[in-house]
């Protein structure tokens, strides 16, 4: 950086080429972070949503039940030796909080009162990771609801791991549990169609993307193997509290399919027993308290 800074702009070319950093330029100096050895998983904050009586009676168990109603919202970023992967993408877009914090609106559409916004955007977490949201490679959500996506935009540059039903589900017409304004950069975004149960991202089964449809047409979850946590599935909105698990009440009836998400709860289940996979369900709060968040990760 302080190199370049003395060049002048013929300085700088002739510089970089004899370097061999045609790409490089003074205000993108700062590279992305070197790839971990081994895996990585970090857990970011991507806010909070309040939840009333009636919203976690829909989930088939009381306030009385499990105690804490709200959800939490979070992002994570997988780090891997051959590339990174954002995996769920906030309730609240970066932009608006920045417009927020200037005493402004923002988008219109993004916020209702049940969401509490995080203070900080995932960008300026990732930025204390060394990232910076076009240095991610892939990007993939559990589901397009609102709180899932709210910054895919962001990811715009990234390779979607796009499972075809959700794709579809997206851009339906009168769709009202989805905002396009959380994703209309992406529709012409790099994208790999993920057309099989499973997708192993980077080819070494230690980071596979798992078909569990019902709560959407293209519902999934993540499944990690991490070389000292062990095996860890993210497994997105197929459960919302642990109490839906632990006393077997049924998915709620604004499943985007019942039978599907049961029989999904069913597979999963089953898979998770067989693999020794510890289940994390995204929106559990108490869970989600004791989580290391980052810059500490799991690994
Ligand atoms: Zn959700």
């Amino acid at each position: 950086m302080g190199l370049f800074r003395r060049l002048t702009p013929l300085g700088v070319s002739a510089a970089a080429l004899c370097l061999g950093l045609v790409a490089a330029s003074p205000q993108h100096a700062s590279a992305a972070p070197a790839p971990p050895k081994t895996l990585r998983l970090y857990v970011l904050d991507c806010g909070l949503i309040n939840v009333n009586r009636a919203g976690t009676e829909r989930y088939n168990v009381t306030p009385e039940e499990v105690g804490e109603t709200r959800f939490v919202v979070p992002c994570f970023l997988i780090a891997h030796p051959r590339g990174t992967l954002m995996w769920d993408l906030g309730v609240v877009p970066d932009d608006t909080i920045e417009a927020r914090a200037r005493g402004e609106q923002g988008n219109p559409t993004a916020t209702s009162e049940a969401v509490t916004p995080v203070k900080r955007t995932l960008t300026s977490q990732l930025a204390e990771l060394g990232y910076k949201p076009a240095d991610i490679t892939y990007f993939a959500i559990s589901h397009a609801h609102t709180d899932h996506d709210a910054n895919a935009n962001l990811f715009a540059a990234s390779t979607w791991l796009a499972r075809p039903a959700e794709r579809a589900f997206m851009w339906e017409e009168g769709n009202t549990r989805v905002n396009r304004t959380f994703f209309d950069r992406i529709e012409k975004s790099k994208t790999i169609s993920l057309d099989r149960d499973e997708y192993d991202v980077f080819g070494d089964g230690s980071v596979v993307i798992k078909s569990a449809p019902g709560h959407s047409p293209g519902h999934q979850v993540l499944v990690l193997n991490l070389a000292v946590s062990g095996r860890i599935m993210l497994a997105g909105d197929l459960y919302h509290y642990a109490q839906e698990r632990t006393l077997h009440r049924q998915p709620p009836a604004t499943e985007f399919s019942v039978e599907q998400s049961a029989a999904s709860r069913v597979m999963i289940e089953e898979y998770l027993e067989r693999t020794k996979t510890a289940i994390w369900i995204e929106h559990d709060f108490a869970a989600n308290a004791k989580l290391k968040k980052a810059p500490a990760y799991y690994e």
